[in-house]
């Protein structure tokens, strides 16, 4: 059955898949939702016999319903290959009774990596299919770890260039060398004199720039965006929790059928909805718990009905859940609406303009199958030392919020469900925290001194990302200020 995509704003005719993929954002500002979860009618015997590769397939198929065979997985096959230091792509350990979906094994040791592995073939497939002939030139604004993953996804794919922009003095010095030393002709990497949010309104004001689109469009470029809501990157995201849920039926981990609780740390709401679509699928998904840092919009709104977003920013030692608007919580915002775009609309505008909104008690109770829960620094900190000194597994900043909420959450329930907890990031890409939250005594050793000695206790091997960066030469060292990002573009686009 063909999928289509509407706009969470307007009713207007909705397009092809990727079409949806090319756009990013539909033209009133909404996002993009399929008009239909399909529902996934593959036996679990069957689906617990599958590489992670053709279960992708499988899913992604029945979103992607204008792609060929041969289009996905021609796609899929150039995602998940050796960049991945585990056949498995997502490997689940057992640690102290709950199973961490690890999705840090691509080549950032973030799990961006695995929706932007795949999305520059998306969009490259996109392109051809709808007979672009302007070679895509994707803008990103980064706070860390969406800047490094997008690089690398589109680091040498025909047909692209790629421009990060990062907040010069904004990022972990991890997070800085692993950009600036990035290979591959297409691509860009401008630091800007201000912080995030002037990159990012730098952005989204070159991509609304109708002037300069048609200067692109006669030189052959056209903008495209690989932000978290582009529907490129949610649906292969929901690939995980179907591939985690068969690995644990293979495993004898579960019965046929039996429900599991998955926790995921939270910050722009993407991959806590793959979970969600992946639930409305047909996979036997109970509790979403959605753990926040200290910056706890999203659970102060499924606690109360309200979002507000008026509370100060802070920042914590999860730099990527560090948000206070999660741009993906529209799309299901719109569906407890009925999918009355004109009341969504509503609701963003008091967004914008007033920095809050309330859900009526009719929406509020469709969001039942939703927890909300949150981690302070200390206790993030307190999980990373407990589980490591009591399992010697150590988890990275963010999934230490998930492990910290799940705790909190089964000690106030009791609820035994099995649960797969999301491990967003390595704890590699966060050595300082995490080697402080499990001994002061490290804050005064170097960088690549800390890389060493988490490889020494945890007992594991430093990954490629990070031996890579050790004495990687650094290949872009452009700095500008925040009124010359257009200039930037155009002299490295050569227009
Ligand atoms: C992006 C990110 C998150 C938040 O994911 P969302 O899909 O934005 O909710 C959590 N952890 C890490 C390490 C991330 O990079």
């Amino acid at each position: 059955m063909e999928v289509l995509y509407k706009s969470t704003r307007s009713d207007s005719a909705p397009v092809k898949a990727s079409e949806a993929i090319l756009k990013g954002l539909a033209d009133d500002g909404g996002l993009f939702v399929p008009d239909q979860i399909p529902k996934l009618e593959i036996p679990f015997a069957k689906l617990a016999g599958m590489t992670y590769q053709e279960t992708a397939y499988e899913v992604m198929k029945l979103f992607f319903t204008d792609f060929t065979e041969e289009e996905l997985k021609n796609c899929i096959n150039k995602a998940y290959d050796s960049k991945f230091d585990t056949e498995k792509i997502a490997p689940l350990a057992e640690v102290d009774g709950a199973y961490y979906l690890e999705l840090y094994h691509g080549a950032t040791i973030a799990f961006k990596d695995m929706a932007l592995s795949i999305l520059p073939y998306l969009l490259t497939t996109s392109a051809r299919k709808n007979k672009v002939k302007n070679e895509i030139v994707i803008l990103t604004a980064t706070s860390g770890d969406t800047g490094k993953a997008a690089l690398a996804g589109f680091a040498d794919v025909e047909g692209t260039k790629i421009i990060v922009f990062y907040p010069k003095n904004g990022v972990s010095p991890i997070q800085e060398k692993q950009m600036v030393t990035q290979k591959g002709a297409n691509t860009h990497v401008v630091g800007i004199h201000g912080n995030f949010d002037d990159a990012q309104t730098g952005v989204k004001k070159l991509f609304s720039d109708k002037e300069l689109a048609k200067e692109m469009d006669a030189k052959g470029f056209q903008f495209s965006s690989a932000n978290s809501i582009n529907i490129g990157r949610l649906v292969p995201q929901v690939v995980y929790y179907v591939y985690s849920y068969a690995t644990l039926f293979a495993q004898g981990k579960i019965s046929e059928g039996e429900t599991i609780n998955v926790v995921v740390p939270t910050g722009n709401f993407g991959n806590i909805l793959a979970a969600f679509y992946a639930k409305n699928m047909g996979i036997p998904i109970g509790k979403l718990i959605c753990a926040s840092n200290d910056n706890k919009v999203l659970f102060d709104f499924f606690q109360t009905g309200t979002y507000d977003r008026n509370r100060e920013f802070i920042l914590t030692s999860s730099p990527s859940m560090d948000i206070l608007i999660s741009s993906n919580l529209e799309r299901l915002i719109y569906r407890i609406a009925g999918e009355n775009a004109g009341k969504n609309a509503e609701l963003m505008k008091a967004l914008s303009q007033e920095g809050k909104y309330e859900i009526t008690e009719e929406m509020k109770a469709q969001l039942a199958d939703f927890v909300g829960g949150y981690a302070s620094e200390e206790e993030c900190f307190a999980q990373i030392k407990n589980l490591y000194e009591k399992c010697g597994y150590v988890l990275d900043t963010h999934t230490a919020v998930a492990s910290a909420a799940y705790t909190k959450y089964v000690k106030e329930t009791g609820d035994q469900t099995r649960t797969v907890i999301a491990s967003t990031a390595s704890p590699y890409k966060f050595t300082r925290s995490v080697m402080k939250a499990i001994d002061p005594k490290y804050d005064s050793m170097g960088d690549f001194e800390l890389v060493d000695e988490l490889s020494r206790i945890s007992n594991t091997d430093v990954p490629k990302a990070i031996e890579e960066i050790r004495d990687a030469k650094v290949l872009h060292d452009t700095i500008c200020e925040k009124d010359e990002m257009e200039s930037a573009v155009k002299k490295f686009l050569g227009i």
